[in-house]
């Protein structure tokens, strides 16, 4: 159907059920796939429309196929996905974005924003987060939650996340008061085989300091590619960049992933903060967190502090520093 996009029709009956033709369907793509000596994964996304009850003619099974294998890809779902109702409205705007995104990078339509870190002894911004924007001419500003996950999904994320990269340590190269500046990494970019060489040309084409790039993931990321990550890491510490834990809190929280890896920063997710614990109990929580972080001798933010009081309770405890719209929301940078 496309470059990468197949459609399979099957006639199934009784004893042999559309879920059973799948499922057969999806094992075989799974199979690995020798490439000389190399050994490749396959992925697919997968979705199905049924006749006669999601469409009665060919076109109207197609569309509806497609809008579940969209939702399928956007879910990043392993298994197959059957239309149902909705999702054709929802994947037209994807199919939409999905083919604008490459074209926009070029188009100059993204944009950095950046949000303050602080610390929590002196109020000082100890460094921003880069947090991607687009600018899209018809449909307004959309928001990365709208737009990373299909940027993941049809590989564009890799030149984005270049020119991310190359754009948050040009501006960082410009701030005055030379603090850090934390890019968001994601699973994909991690695993491809160009990356540490992206942050040194990054790193070289700015001229920015090594030490004041933070690399943020999040452990999802490094369970899933563990042996490899080790590596990755290796070369990025040797040029002096910092690695931040993003997202701590959520998932799996695992001690595995603390002692595995040598992290610069924990960050503690908004989530964390804002769970509606009784008080004590959130408090316990973040007290244990940052026992553990400071045991590894790492250094521990909060995210998502929205309040004074939010603030003084961190501060009590005795965290190193604080992001969220208290200190401040992100703002583009400032020439
Ligand atoms: P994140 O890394 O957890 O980034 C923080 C998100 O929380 C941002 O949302 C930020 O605007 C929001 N936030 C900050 N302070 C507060 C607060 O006090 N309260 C509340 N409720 N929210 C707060 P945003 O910009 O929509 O980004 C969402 C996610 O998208 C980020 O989560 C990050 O995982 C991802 N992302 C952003 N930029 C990039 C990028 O350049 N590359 C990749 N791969 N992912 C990105
Ligand atoms: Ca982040
Ligand atoms: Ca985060």
């Amino acid at each position: 159907m496309g470059g990468d996009e197949f459609a399979v029709a099957a006639q199934t009956h009784e004893g042999y059920a559309c879920d059973d033709f799948v499922e057969l369907l999806a094992e075989a793509v799974r199979k690995p796939v020798m490439l000389g000596d190399a050994q490749s994964e396959v992925s697919a996304s997968v979705g199905v429309a049924c006749f006669p009850e999601d469409a009665t003619n060919v076109s109207e099974l197609l569309a509806r196929a497609d809008a579940a294998m969209y939702e399928a890809k956007d879910t990043q779902s392993e298994h197959p996905v059957t239309y149902r109702e909705g999702l054709l409205k929802r994947s037209a705007s994807r199919r939409f974005l999905d083919r604008e995104i490459a074209g926009a990078i070029g188009r100059g339509e993204f944009q950095l924003q950046y949000q303050v870190q602080t610390s929590l002894r002196d109020g000082a911004i100890v460094g921003r987060e880069a947090l991607i924007r687009w600018h899209h001419p018809v449909l307004g500003t959309l928001y990365p939650g709208e737009f990373i996950s299909l940027a993941e999904a049809n590989g564009s994320i890799i030149e984005l996340g270049r020119w991310v990269l190359a754009q948050a340590c040009s501006d960082a190269a410009g701030w005055p008061d030379r603090t850090r500046v934390a890019v968001n990494i994601s699973a994909l970019q991690l695993r491809d085989a160009d990356f540490a060489s992206t942050v040194a040309e990054a790193l070289r084409s700015s001229g920015l300091d090594p030490q004041r790039l933070e690399l943020e993931i999040t452990e999802t990321t490094l369970i899933r590619q563990r042996t490899e990550v080790v590596d990755v890491f290796a070369r990025l510490q040797a040029l002096g960049v910092k690695i931040a834990l993003d997202d701590f809190g959520t998932g799996f929280s695992s001690l595995d992933t603390l002692l595995a890896f040598a992290f610069d920063r924990i960050k503690i997710d908004r989530s964390v903060l804002h769970a509606s614990l009784q008080p004590s109990r959130t408090r316990s929580v973040l007290r244990a967190i940052l026992a553990l972080g400071h045991a590894l001798t790492t250094t521990v933010l909060v995210e998502g502090v929205e309040t004074q009081n939010q603030l003084e309770l961190l501060r009590g405890e005795g965290f190193d520093e604080i992001q969220g719209f208290f200190a401040g929301r992100p703002v583009p940078n400032a020439t």
